[in-house]
């Protein structure tokens, strides 16, 4: 297969293949520059493979382009610059061998197939030539292209062994099964299962870099059912392992809020990119496990599940790594994910509707849009029922941000310039000629500014100062 046309249109090709030549070394894009290729998604990193010198090689090739910031990485034999938006990486060839205690490999040079070998997945083992022998052509030593074409992530190599050279390459496997929406091979599962205490050699950092990667796909529950029936997660997430499972009592029966929770997340993540957003519908029910009671007569009950859980976020927070200015936002979503629906009733009062607006401030709309995905019904006039109230419970927030609005507007020439201009003490009649002038805007009158409003004040401030003498 030769791909020379589609890698024409990428501005640097022609420039590295003349460096190659002159060179007379071989240079091939590599990884997943060539799998987004063949599936034609965009993407802005290309990865060059040089067996050879591939610092100097770079170096060569940012002098003819006239670029002067090359980074290094020489213990990695990486270097790369930016290019016309392009983030260009060369890897010099490299074979890689794995001491168990860690996933960082004592690396040596190597030739092609060596460093073909040591990549993750068939579909990221792919390179394509930019030599003059054969300028274009796929070399796909371990059938990545047919493994593109029906859908499948599988290791080159034993997955034990891959596995057990590099557990991260276990997180990887289920990203990249949820960003590409494909199933990952048989193999990957068992050896996953098996191997799935070696991610604690992993640090934390990496393994919630991947994590968050899972659900920033377009539908994150792929991901997420691998890392559960793997019993990965119980290892990364065991809050959100522990969701799983159904009690039966009598006749009554709750939902598995594990996958009750896998829909709401996909339900957000078709209509939000906001991780935060994302990871707040992936732990709105975390503590529902720790509050289920059983009350005879009524059922399940999940009493106070919403605080809890917001108060379980700081911890998680913490021991994932997450980023700490997120903490507030998605604690605040979790205490009042039950708010709104409280609300929808007919007789709430204002001041119960004030609250929420003030309790969730900007993020008001968000909170919305949590709620409309936790609505998971499959009846469709429950589904309408519940989208109506919450539009019930904004229309009642618009009510009474507009009554407050109204309540808090003054005119724009105050009472003391009144008292000044009129030559009055402080008096109710300052506040009837404030209000007057109050009157005029709300009935546009005149406009809402200062010089629209003093000039009026001039002309009805003898008529009210004369009603004063009577
Ligand atoms: P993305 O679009 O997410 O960047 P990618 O395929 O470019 O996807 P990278 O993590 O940037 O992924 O890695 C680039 C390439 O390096 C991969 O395609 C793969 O061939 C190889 N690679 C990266 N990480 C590993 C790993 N842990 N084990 C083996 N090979 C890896
Ligand atoms: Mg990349």
């Amino acid at each position: 297969m030769n791909f020379s046309n589609e890698i024409k249109n990428i501005p640097i090709v022609s420039i590295i293949t003349e460096a190659a030549k002159e060179s007379g070394i071989e240079v091939f894009l590599v990884g997943g520059v060539v799998r987004d290729l063949i599936l034609k998604r965009d993407r802005s990193d290309l990865d060059f493979l040089v067996i050879g010198d591939s610092l100097k090689f770079a170096e060569k090739v940012a002098n003819k382009i006239g670029i002067q910031k090359v980074t290094k990485f020489r213990n990695f034999g990486t270097a790369h610059f930016i290019y016309e938006n392009y983030d260009i990486e060369f890897v010099g060839a490299r074979k890689e061998s794995y001491n168990r205690d860690s996933r960082k490999p004592i690396v040596e040079d190597g030739t092609f197939e060596d460093d073909i070998k040591r990549r993750d997945f068939t579909i990221n083992a792919m390179a394509i030539s930019l030599n003059d022998k054969n300028f274009g052509e796929l070399i796909d030593i371990f059938n990545g292209y047919n493994d593109l074409h029906n859908k499948l992530i599988k290791t080159p190599l034993d997955p034990f062994q891959t596995f057990d050279d590099d557990p991260l390459r276990i997180m990887r496997a289920f990203r990249f099964a949820a960003q590409l929406e494909f199933q990952v091979d048989e193999t990957i599962m068992k050896a996953a299962k098996e191997m799935k205490e070696r991610l604690r050699i992993v640090s934390q950092e990496r393994i919630t870099d991947e994590f968050l990667k899972i659900l920033s796909a377009p539908k994150p529950s792929i991901g997420f059912k691998l890392l559960y029936d793997s019993e990965v997660l119980q290892i990364i997430f065991p809050e959100i392992h522990n969701l799983a499972g159904v009690d039966q009592r009598q006749d009554y029966h709750h939902k598995d809020v594990f996958l009750h929770t896998l829909i709401v997340v996909d339900n957000i993540s078709q209509v939000t990119e906001n991780l935060w957003l994302r990871f707040a519908a992936l732990v709105h029910d975390i503590a529902k496990p720790q509050t289920k009671k059983f009350v005879e007569g009524i059922g399940w009950t999940f009493h106070g599940h919403e605080e809890l859980g917001a108060r379980m976020m700081k911890n998680i927070f913490h021991r994932m790594k997450l980023p700490m200015n997120k903490l507030e936002y998605v604690e605040k979503l979790v205490r009042l994910h039950l708010r709104p629906i409280a609300l929808a009733k007919e007789e709430v009062t204002d001041s119960a509707i004030r609250r929420l607006i003030v309790q969730a401030g900007d993020d008001l709309q968000d909170l919305i849009t949590l709620c409309r995905a936790d609505i998971t019904s499959k009846n469709p006039q429950k589904v309408e029922k519940y989208l109506a109230n919450y539009e019930a419970v904004m229309q009642k927030v618009l009510e009474v941000r507009e009554k407050d609005r109204l309540r808090a507007f003054q005119s724009p020439v105050r009472g003391d310039e009144i008292m000044k201009i009129c030559n009055l003490k402080p008096s109710k009649k300052v506040g009837v000629i404030k209000k007057a002038i109050e009157e005029a805007i709300l009935d546009g009158v005149i406009e809402n500014s200062y010089e629209a409003a003093l000039e009026y004040l001039m002309k009805i401030k003898d008529d009210f100062l004369k009603e004063n003498d009577s």
